[in-house]
């Protein structure tokens, strides 16, 4: 893949939205990602989808090729979005930057034929609580009975093909969902009739089996982002990076290494960095920034490949002395031309942050 070579990056560059996926047990958290994944892997050219720590990258170019119709590329100019590969909202409320919640926006995922169960409600009351724009995913329509297939079809067009009465048996479902919402104090309605996405939230109908409706998902994620969130995009790529650790693992060859999601800045193969461990800030000196390689690579070329930079927002794996005592959830920053002391300040004071929090829940 792409050396990346960020070195000529300076002032406001608009990154990549963080999503993450929510919803009660089995409503289909993981398929949805499966099935975006999939689908961006299928449409993407060779190389185009790259691969990731933790997160997966589906860049706009490859949102445009699975929206079909739906999606003029040139009506966007944020470079796609980046879900956040391990769903639930355990994995949200721990996954933190500064101070707020480390994704962006999120997708809430209901069984059509369940509708609100506990753990939707749970989610809920943590995106509103964090103030996380949202869209519900009214998941598995293909299990309506009677249902005919269209794999991959944006929703209208799918559901237009269906029966008088398969149809108005997902509408039920539909608005059953839209009620439960409105129980909960959320506007919503289905989103090709929503104008205000900021009052009102948008349930788009999808199967995560068939890929129906995902092409519609896609798009209303990009304009949601684009429209509401451009502002809190725009970042310095070429200052120093700040990140969240979400995962502490070993790696061959180099010890204890760190998954994290960077999401402001760059951080560079021999950057000064702080991060948040069990006994407080950590300070250590990047040895390596480890990309997973392309599973046909492996065999002859080792299961990393190191790269020169990481820009936000990305998933890596880093590499550094003395990460035995860092924490998953923990923030993690590059100190580039900072006072060092500076930065522990910072990373200390939001481990206290997530101490209170974690004391609270
Ligand atoms: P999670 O617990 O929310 O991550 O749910 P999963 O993704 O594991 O899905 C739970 C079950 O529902 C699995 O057996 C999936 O195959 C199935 N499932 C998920 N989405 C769909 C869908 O859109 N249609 C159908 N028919 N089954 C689905």
């Amino acid at each position: 893949s792409e050396p990346t070579d960020t070195d000529d990056t300076s002032g406001a560059t608009l990154r990549t939205p963080i999503v993450a996926v929510l919803g009660h047990v089995d409503h289909g958290k993981t398929s949805l990602l499966d099935e975006i994944r999939g689908s961006a892997v299928t449409e993407g050219e060779s190389g185009a989808i790259t691969q990731h720590i933790g997160a997966t990258a589906v860049p706009l170019d490859v949102i445009s090729e699975i929206a079909g119709e739906l999606v003029d590329p040139t009506d966007f100019d944020l470079p796609g979005l980046l879900f956040i590969d391990t769903p639930g909202h355990h994995s949200f409320s721990t996954l933190r930057s500064r101070g707020g919640a480390l994704a962006d926006i999120a997708i809430l995922v209901v069984d059509v034929n369940d509708g609100f169960q506990p753990q939707t409600l749970e989610a809920v009351d943590i995106l509103s609580r964090t103030q996380t724009p949202f869209i519900v995913a009214a998941n598995k329509i293909d299990t309506t009975p009677g249902w005919n297939p269209n794999p991959h079809t944006p929703a209208q067009q799918t559901i237009d093909a269906q029966t008088d009465r398969v149809e108005r048996d997902l509408n039920e479902n539909l608005y059953e969902l839209i009620g439960d919402l409105s129980d909960n104090g959320f506007s919503a309605d289905m989103y090709w009739r929503v104008q205000d996405f900021q009052n009102n939230i948008g349930v788009v109908p999808v199967s995560a089996e068939t890929g129906e409706g995902i092409p519609d998902l896609l798009t209303v994620m990009m304009g949601l982002s684009q429209r509401y969130m451009k502002e809190e995009m725009a970042v310095d790529v070429g200052g120093p990076a700040a990140g969240t650790v979400l995962e502490v693992t070993d790696t061959q060859g180099f010890g204890k290494t760190v998954d994290a999601i960077i999401y402001d800045g760059t951080i560079r193969s021999d950057d000064r960095i702080v991060v948040g461990g069990v006994e407080g800030p950590i300070v250590t000196e990047v040895r390596a920034l480890l990309r997973p390689r392309p599973l046909e690579e492996i065999r002859t070329e080792g299961q990393f490949e190191q790269v020169d930079s990481v820009a936000a927002a990305d998933g890596i794996k880093i590499a550094a002395p003395d990460l035995d005592d860092a924490m998953a959830g923990a923030p993690i920053r590059v100190v580039g031309d900072r006072d060092v002391d500076e930065v522990v300040e910072e990373v200390q004071a939001e481990l206290a942050d997530i101490a209170v929090e974690t004391q609270e829940e």
